[in-house]
């Protein structure tokens, strides 16, 4: 509605959707991590722009084996883009190839009030277990407020645990614009739906740290005898089931064409069936669903400088954008002398500074 009933409203034009999400490089990836993150990635990357980075410095607080943190990031790359992650649509970067995020953490964490972080649950629940927890531990949710703030990310796509951190960049970010003007857009998170809580071989959430995955990429030989192990409940073969109570079904649903998977549901129900029969299906409806995958893999494995050079090509690109955003807020908050001196650089390599007052210079005000 316009104001004073004179003026016509000009629509404004819609905000590109730039997506940002990040997945930690602490061992391989399982059923659980593709199913509840990488697939949304995957059907995400067709947004406006999408940035989607190996968050190593965020592992360096589990892993402490140099050589095991560099396999493991190298691993994760590989499997991304072996899973669908597409270079030519989404920029896939290592997150500290891009040192700008440490410093824009910096400037965030002058304005994150301490209440705050201790409210976190990361932390609140290392606490409570007694373990001991470090600053990077503690301040984990700054630094993830400045890998999505850096890019100006719109939408960030999460699991429910993550929702209270997207809730604290938000805080700081609307904080600091308050301080200094409208640096940073404030992110929305979007929940990831289905493959919510994928079960484990033992019937709990599947997770790295209960020791119960199925990974995505692991030798078939050695996914089957798990398979074949995967323990099932003692009620008699003839007694009809529910499917969905029962976890190797729920495994299975996840694999197997929509047919296949009725047929099953079927079985379940109608009862008379054994368990080794399912484990034999769920085998080979795994071994099918992630074959092209896996071939893309054992391509890209003999192949490491392609792997090197969409992770160079990715850096740069995430860099230009984050040194952008940087650059915004270092002018808003009075750190201008380095921008003065060319030490760090604006667009097109020009020096960054632009002699306008702090924070409202950048003419990318109202930012939501
Ligand atoms: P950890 O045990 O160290 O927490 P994890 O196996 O739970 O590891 P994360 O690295 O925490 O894996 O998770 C990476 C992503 O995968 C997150 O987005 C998380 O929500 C998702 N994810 C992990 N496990 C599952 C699961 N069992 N079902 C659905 N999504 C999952
Ligand atoms: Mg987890």
């Amino acid at each position: 509605m316009p104001a004073d009933g004179n003026t016509t409203p000009v629509p404004k034009p819609p905000a590109p959707t730039r997506v940002l999400s990040g997945i930690q490089p602490t061992g391989r990836f399982h059923w659980g991590n593709y199913f509840g993150a990488i697939r949304q990635y995957i059907d995400l990357q067709t947004a406006d722009e999408a940035y989607y980075f190996i968050a190593d410095l965020h592992a360096l607080t589990t892993v402490r084996e140099p050589d095991r943190l560099r396999a493991l990031v190298h691993d994760a790359a590989v499997d991304l883009v072996s899973l669908g992650l597409d270079p030519d649509h989404a920029t896939l970067f290592v997150q500290s190839d891009v040192p700008e995020v440490t410093e824009l953490t910096w400037l965030l964490m002058t304005v994150t009030p301490m209440g705050l972080l201790e409210r976190c649950h990361a932390y609140k629940d290392k606490k409570t277990r007694g373990l001991p927890a470090d600053a990077g531990l503690f301040t984990y949710p700054v630094l993830m407020s400045a890998d999505i703030l850096a890019y100006d990310a719109t939408v960030v796509p999460v699991g429910e645990d993550q929702v209270q951190h997207i809730e604290v960049c938000r805080d700081l970010a609307g904080t600091f614009n308050h301080l200094y003007g409208e640096v940073f857009t404030l992110p929305k998170p979007r929940l990831v739906e289905g493959g919510g809580r994928v079960p484990g071989t033992d019937g709990q959430k599947m997770s790295k740290s209960y020791d119960n995955t199925l990974d995505v990429f692991e030798d078939l030989a050695a996914q089957k005898k798990k398979i074949m192990r995967i323990t099932t409940d003692s009620r008699p073969m003839e007694e009809p089931k529910n499917p969905d109570d029962d976890h190797l079904y729920v495994l299975y649903s996840l694999m197997a064409p929509e047919a296949d998977r009725a047929k099953m549901a079927d079985l379940y129900r109608r009862g008379g069936f054994g368990y080794g029969e399912v484990k034999k299906a769920l085998v080979e409806a795994s071994a099918q669903f992630f074959a092209e995958a896996r071939a893309r893999r054992a391509a890209l494995e003999a192949d490491p400088d392609r792997i090197e050079a969409i992770l160079t090509a990715g850096a740069e690109r995430a860099r230009a954008k984050a040194r952008d955003v940087l650059d915004r807020a270092r002018r808003a908050c009075g750190l201008t002398r380095g921008l003065t001196r060319g030490l760090t650089r604006g667009k097109a390599g020009k020096p960054g500074i632009s002699g306008q007052p702090a924070g409202k210079s950048s003419g990318k005000g109202g930012r939501a």
